[in-house]
């Protein structure tokens, strides 16, 4: 009997891990941000199209190995008070000197690493390092696409403070994956980003202004589902674990007007276009150079052109997932052509590791983490690795998402 509570107990503390938009939504949103982007700049990114998509993830995948990732992926706003937008300076250095950079770093730094990664990328595009661009306008899809999550701004990042753990995974993994095919998969088109600082600051300021009505539409929901309804569990690695049950989650997803559906689609459209505009932006500023330059051949191939073609249609048709066209969708073999960036032939040396990471770790990878948000995601893996760099208010691995 005291062994059936321990269980119980077990059960209720093991939440379920899960990438952070998940992989399948940042892998979504990096193929949508390429449609996204001006013709100047589509056949190279399409001509990368796959390995983009791949690398979309390896943020949240080196989390195990670096420890300085993982606060890169969130911001814990509420952590500054109840006006926290109007109090924290959005300049790194005015913030680090109000705060500390050790705060900023244990909280979260998502706004600024997003600046930094968009600089680095503007100088890859200026020393024309093809490597270096694939590598780091993956890294900048994901953390703009990271600050678009709402839970990705909160010290309740996981509802973990509310007794609604498991709820980061919901609202970024389940919600998408599930209901994929009712989402339009549309953006709008990128543009320049004239202020990058204030702009980004006002993704987080948005996102932020979402949490209220997750977790007050979980709590309203929840008192119509018995804990049997509201869960499924599942057996793995010797460990139970908790996950929202699929008719939770369509009731959470609501119908379109009232329930969180409408919020994740709103932000699955918003992330892409501020994506490919980041991108944009990034190009613009090293001067335009010319991408095709950089490719080998230095044109589409008619096939690829015809690919890219279909694809355009199919994605303005809203039928990329209908015409099995959506790579987060297909198998990861058929992902990334790995001579893709070897064909570039530029110069390049790579930056260091994202690519390589790129595999597809399945579910595990990422990185857990972390107290504050998000941090978590994936898998049970890393848990072990979570914990350590969990201090001591990090929670431990607790959900998932990450990031
Ligand atoms: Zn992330």
């Amino acid at each position: 009997m005291k062994k059936a509570f321990l269980s119980l107990l077990l059960v209720l503390l093991v939440p379920v891990l899960s990438p952070g938009w998940g992989f399948f939504a940042h892998r979504t949103i990096t193929q949508v941000a390429v449609y996204a982007l001006p013709s100047s700049m589509q056949a190279f990114y399409f001509r990368h199209m796959a390995q983009l998509v791949k690398l979309s993830t390896a943020p949240d995948e080196r989390r195990n190995d670096d420890p300085t990732e993982e606060t890169k992926h969130f911001i814990d706003m509420d952590h500054f008070g109840d006006n926290p937008f109007g109090l924290m300076p959005k300049a790194y250095e005015k913030a680090v000197a109000k705060y500390t950079a050790d705060t900023l770093k244990k909280y979260g730094t998502v706004p600024w690493t997003i600046l930094e990664v968009k600089d680095k990328l503007t100088q890859a595009f200026k020393e024309g390092d093809t490597t270096a661009i694939i590598a780091l306008s993956a890294d900048l899809d994901h953390y703009v696409a990271d600050a678009f999550v709402p839970l990705h701004t909160t010290e309740n990042y996981d509802g973990q403070l509310t007794k609604q753990n498991g709820i980061h995974s919901l609202w970024e993994s389940k919600l998408p994956e599930m209901f994929i095919s009712q989402y339009k998969l549309d953006c709008e088109k990128a543009e320049y980003v004239k202020d990058p600082e204030a702009t980004i600051w006002r993704v987080v300021q948005d996102s932020y202004g979402f949490l209220g009505a997750t977790f007050d539409i979980e709590a309203a929901l929840s008192k119509n589902f018995t804990t049997e309804k509201k869960y499924t569990f599942s057996h793995k690695y010797g460990k139970t674990r908790r996950s929202y049950s699929d008719a939770f989650a369509k009731a959470y997803f609501g119908n379109g007007s009232s329930g969180v559906g409408g919020h994740v689609a709103y932000r699955l459209k918003g992330a892409p276009t501020m994506v490919a505009s980041m991108w944009y932006t990034a190009w613009k500023d090293a001067g335009s150079p010319d991408l095709n330059k950089l490719m080998h051949p230095n044109k589409l191939s008619k096939d690829e052109k015809e690919q890219f073609d279909a694809q355009l249609a199919a994605w303005k048709k809203n039928e990329l997932v209908d015409q099995n066209l959506l790579l987060a969708m297909q198998k990861q073999e058929a992902e990334a052509a790995p001579d893709a960036v070897g064909s570039a032939a530029d110069a390049a040396p790579a930056p260091a590791a994202p690519a390589a990471e790129a595999t597809p770790k399945a579910d595990a990878a990422q990185p857990a983490k972390v107290k504050t948000k998000e941090k978590k995601e994936d898998g049970g893996k890393q848990k072990e690795k979570v914990k350590k760099k969990d201090d001591a208010k990090k929670k431990d691995a607790n959900t998932p998402f990450g990031d």
